[in-house]
């Protein structure tokens, strides 16, 4: 199948606002491809080039495109006849690109590609190398398309997702085997799951409410997620954005080793320690990145690795067993210096004062996690709360304006957004330029650069990629931004490499909070009361 094809179904999915008719289109489309074709353009519809489980960056921005176009302008090409480039090999290219450090061989790359290519389909190799696909075919649509074809229950289809995590794989696996096939997906050793994610909640009574009377606390590490999966001696570990991170984390892989089972998938977090007390994340964060003198810097700040789930043991699929049960099979295999601290209550004081400990030893705040409920890979649901001292959200930077004075020639005043899910996009709910230091100014402008799509007067817009965590005093109603939200007083907390753009918080998230803030704040309570509930 040819990518001009892709491209055509792609301009009607988008001039279409039926979601049923999107549906219909997708599926007819997919319909006609063989399950690896249908594959590759599953990710290319939702604006991906490589499976999610991959990670793999491009790194092709404004400038290499721009050299690759100018060639296309002015090279002549030798005949008028040339062979359409198709799905597959559009990809095959396009790994070859992002496997190259080669600024040379990565234009060349690109202009084998485009050179063939019509402008429609260039602008939409565009559009998917800086992530602007948004033609309403996102996730929640693949998903429904994929039932769609083979017949199956969306939730099948969801959970077959979070444990194949790869749209991608989700599409040819319905084409492939139907219903049947989505419904057999299985957990698997070395391939990460997305992992379980967590509710806000602002009280421990909230959270003994949300969880009928009774629930299992656990101190909320404030590190790095690690996923350890280990078969024998084979021990690999990914991040939350399901990159493999093995070598960035031998700690990891020695509490694996020592764990009493050969075969098995933890959940952990993997915490800075210095004196015995954790550190701030920023400084581990520094570490997954760091490519030269990996084991000096190591040396410098050890990790610790708390672990607080288990998803599979011994050729079994632990997922939907109840989470105590899920604890006590972890208890039984890992020490008590590599577990997370836990207790079961339905104290309100008892609860309060776990609480105020784990903000005593310096950590985050409290997870509270559900005790009948089972592991949903991908899901963000109540069966998790977190409850922590400081409120934040994660944003995208989706575009930064030149600064002056002391910062002039850094990228300095970030737009942030938050992620419209129904609707695919990014919204705006604020600017700021507080919260980072000299050094990550320099490197978020190197960064920013490197993403760009436009410039406009002393404004860079770039692809959405990078993550910060932000604080803020409140959140306001405002006709000034798209969300129709503003975030007052924000300051960036940290920047969080380990972050997606597509995990940040969403702008439904941000309703409920604002919502929150409200009943909050006409029952007069605030951040301190969090511990009394
Ligand atoms: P947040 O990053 O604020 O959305 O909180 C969720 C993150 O907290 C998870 O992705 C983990 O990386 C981290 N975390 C720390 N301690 C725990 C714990 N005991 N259970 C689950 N997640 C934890």
């Amino acid at each position: 199948m040819n990518f001009e094809e892709l491209v055509k179904v792609a301009r009607k999915v988008e001039n279409t606002t039926s979601r049923k008719e999107k549906i219909r289109l997708l599926a007819d489309f997919f319909s006609r491809l063989n399950p690896e074709e249908a594959a590759i353009a599953a990710r290319l519809l939702s604006g991906r080039i490589f499976p999610e489980y991959r990670d793999v960056a491009l790194g092709v921005g404004w400038s290499t495109l721009r050299e690759a176009l100018s060639m296309k302008s002015t090279v002549k090409p030798l005949t008028t006849f040339y062979a359409k480039v198709t799905l597959k090999e559009l990809v095959s290219v396009l790994e070859k690109t992002a496997n190259t450090s080669s600024r040379k061989k990565k234009i060349s790359y690109i202009y084998s590609l485009i050179s063939r290519m019509s402008d429609e389909e260039i602008e939409f190799l565009l559009r998917i190398i800086f992530g602007e696909v948004r033609i309403g075919a996102n996730i929640g649509i693949l998903l429904e398309t994929a039932a769609k074809l083979a017949h199956c229950k969306l939730e099948i289809v969801r959970r077959a997702y979070m444990y194949l995590s790869d749209i991608g794989d989700v599409i040819s696996t319905a084409i492939k085997g139907g219903c049947k096939a989505l419904e057999t997906v299985k957990i698997t050793l070395f391939r990460p799951v997305k992992p379980m994610l967590a509710a806000m909640a602002y009280t421990v009574e909230e959270i003994l409410r949300e969880h009928g009377g009774k629930t299992a606390l656990e101190y909320k590490y404030d590190g790095v997620r690690v996923q350890v999966h280990r078969k024998g001696r084979s021990v690999k570990v990914f991040s939350r954005r399901l990159s493999d991170i093995t070598p960035y984390v031998p700690e990891a892989v020695s509490a694996a080793e020592k764990a009493g089972a050969d075969e098995f998938i933890l959940d952990g977090e993997a915490v800075g320690v210095e004196g015995g007390k954790p550190i701030a994340f920023q400084e581990i964060s520094r570490r997954i990145r760091r490519k030269k003198d990996k084991e000096k810097f190591f040396s410098r700040i050890p990790l610790h690795v708390y672990f607080f789930d288990i998803l599979y043991l011994n050729g079994r699929d632990l997922t939907s067993l109840k989470y105590i049960e899920r604890r006590r099979i972890l208890e039984s295999i890992c020490n008590e210096e590599c577990l997370a601290r836990m207790t079961v209550t339905s104290n309100l004081n008892e609860a309060s004062s776990f609480y105020s400990s784990a903000i005593e030893a310096g950590h985050e705040g409290v997870m509270a996690k559900r005790l009948d409920s089972p592991y949903e890979p991908g899901t963000r649901g109540k069966h998790w709360l977190k409850l922590k001292a400081s409120d934040t959200i994660d944003c995208v930077i989706v575009a930064a304006e030149w600064g002056h004075g002391r910062r002039s020639g850094w990228l300095s005043d970030y737009h942030l957004a938050v992620y419209d899910e129904k609707n695919d996009r990014f919204v705006r709910v604020g600017k700021t330029y507080k919260g980072l230091t000299d050094a990550e100014f320099e490197e978020m402008t190197k960064r920013l650069l490197e993403l760009k799509v436009a410039e406009e007067d002393y404004i860079v817009y770039v692809k959405p990629e990078i993550v910060v965590e932000v604080e803020y005093a409140e959140i306001q109603r405002s006709p000034r931004y798209e969300s129709g939200y503003a975030l007052r007083f924000a300051r960036i907390k940290r920047i969080r490499w380990d972050r997606s753009p597509y995990d940040i918080t969403t702008l439904e998230e941000l309703e409920k909070r604002y919502q929150a803030q409200h009943r909050r704040g006409a029952s007069g309570e605030n951040n301190s009361s969090r511990a009394a509930g």
